[in-house]
């Protein structure tokens, strides 16, 4: 699958203490320098917002910041207003993708039992469907 670091291990840190901005291997790092191939609906300066390639939902967007950050309580950490951007990202997408008014869910897999299987942060915006509950 994705040759990205395997969860639980902590991203590389700089001698500063913070999280490095791009990871070696990282598929999502990848995607947001252009390496990798993505759908891209958004490009923006701190986030940037690609289809996902196994689409759970007639809209399914994933939105990452550019920078690395493993999870979403790492970005929460962080404190600077990049994860209000990430979810202001994730609305900018749903009215694009016409599901605003309809609605939508924003999910942040996080860890083992959440279901994270890239280790880069990324919100699922997921609609165009009614959502079941609770989540499987
Ligand atoms: P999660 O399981 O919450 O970590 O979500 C990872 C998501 O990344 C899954 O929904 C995958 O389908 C998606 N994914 C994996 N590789 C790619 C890729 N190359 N481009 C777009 N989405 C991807
Ligand atoms: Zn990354």
């Amino acid at each position: 699958m994705s040759p990205d670091r395997p969860l639980g291990r902590p991203a590389p840190r700089t001698t500063s203490g913070h999280y490095d901005r791009s990871v070696p291997d990282c598929l999502f790092c990848g995607i947001a320098a252009g390496q990798i191939p993505a759908t891209i609906m958004l490009d923006g300066k701190r986030t940037i917002a690609f289809r996902d390639i196994n689409p759970q939902a007639p809209t399914h967007v994933l939105v990452v910041p550019r920078d690395h950050f493993p999870d979403v309580a790492a970005l929460a950490a962080a404190g600077d207003g990049l994860l209000d951007e990430l979810v202001g990202t994730a609305r900018e997408i749903a009215v694009t993708e016409g599901i605003e008014a309809s609605g939508y869910r924003i999910v942040f897999n996080t860890g083992q039992d959440g279901g994270q299987t890239v280790g880069h942060v990324h919100a699922h915006v997921l609609g165009g469907r009614p959502m079941t509950w609770p989540p499987g």
